[in-house]
């Protein structure tokens, strides 16, 4: 397909190599322009503006937060304004559910069609084209766009018509998985405060009752206290706990934990956690308890 692609960051980058080894003809536009240089090296039409971006079938957006997705979509000669009628923009940046639900409408006023395809999988997996894809939208929509979908992941799980449910699914992810960070931190720190050590817990853990992705992950790099350098730094994995709570207070749901989690993050913030990966909320509980 003819695709744009706008956003070229840990993850944009990795993805829109995916769209050009699946044969796609791909321009691709960055804020900073020299993020480019690689793909088009490998291929891509390298766009001077976003507009230049959205003349094909669809473009897909991967962009830090609602700011950035807001100014890129909405302002002059932007996404919104330079897509052609019937074209998609497939929104793969974790953003609120609220900007998704405009972004739909904006879309449907303009004659656009708008998706959310948002993805599980750090910058390593997304390089691989090996992403979980959680899509939601029109279903010709999303059918017109499986080629791209099926590009940028090993999986797609087509979950509503609506797209902002996708948002809605992929936060809640991103809640569990700081979930166990935080679990994890706790239970290290107290089995090392009392001299166990963390890579042979580890190990029993994820060989017995934990034998997850998840677990291998985030235990190895709470108990290495490897947190640089940062595929997912922790101002992104702040934004998604503040997104989550806001979802769930339109929607009336309590999540405490998630309320703890915020807390969490805003000690790491003012600690210098910014330029961390977001795992390093799991050392917190050794810093409490006086461990090194
Ligand atoms: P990143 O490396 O920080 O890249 C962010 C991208 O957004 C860059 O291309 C940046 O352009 C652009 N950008 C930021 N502000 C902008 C603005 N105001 N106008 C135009 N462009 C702007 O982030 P990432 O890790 O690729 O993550 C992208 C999205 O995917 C985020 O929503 C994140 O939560 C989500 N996500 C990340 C991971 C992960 O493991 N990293 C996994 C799944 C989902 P410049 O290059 O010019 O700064």
């Amino acid at each position: 397909m003819k695709v744009g692609f706008i956003g070229l960051g840990h993850m944009g980058a990795g993805m829109a190599a995916s769209l050009l080894r699946a044969g796609h003809e791909v321009t691709v536009f960055n804020r900073s322009p020299e993020k480019a240089g690689s793909l088009a090296a490998n291929g891509a039409e390298v766009a001077a503006r976003v507009a230049d971006a959205c003349r094909g079938e669809a473009v897909i957006t991967m962009l830090a937060n609602d700011q950035a997705v807001e100014d890129v979509v909405f302002r002059q000669r932007g996404v919104l304004a330079s897509l052609e009628r019937g074209a998609i923009h497939v929104s793969s940046s974790t953003i609120s559910v609220d900007l998704a639900e405009r972004l739909t409408a904006a879309h449907a006023a303009h004659g656009s069609r708008y998706l959310s395809a948002t993805v599980f999988g750090r910058p390593d997996v997304a390089a691989a084209g090996q992403l979980a894809v959680i899509a939601a939208g029109a279903p010709g929509a999303i059918e017109d766009a499986t080629p791209l979908l099926n590009a940028i992941g090993r999986r797609s799980f087509v979950i509503s018509e609506t797209p902002s449910m996708a948002n809605l699914v992929k936060l809640s992810g991103n809640f569990l998985l700081a979930s166990v960070i935080e679990s994890l931190g706790e239970a290290m720190a107290l089995i090392a405060k009392a001299g166990i050590d963390r890579g042979r817990y580890l190990d029993l853990l994820t060989s017995s009752l934990f034998d997850t992705p998840a677990y291998r992950l985030y235990g190895g790099l709470i108990a290495s206290g490897q947190f640089e350098p940062a595929p997912f730094p922790a101002p992104l994995g702040q934004k998604d706990i503040r997104l989550t709570l806001a979802a769930a207070e339109t929607l009336g749901v309590p999540m405490p934990f998630a309320s703890l989690l915020r807390d969490r993050f805003l000690t790491l913030m003012a600690h210098g956690g910014e330029r961390l990966d977001w795992s390093a909320v799991g050392r917190l509980a050794a810093d409490d308890a006086g461990l090194a």
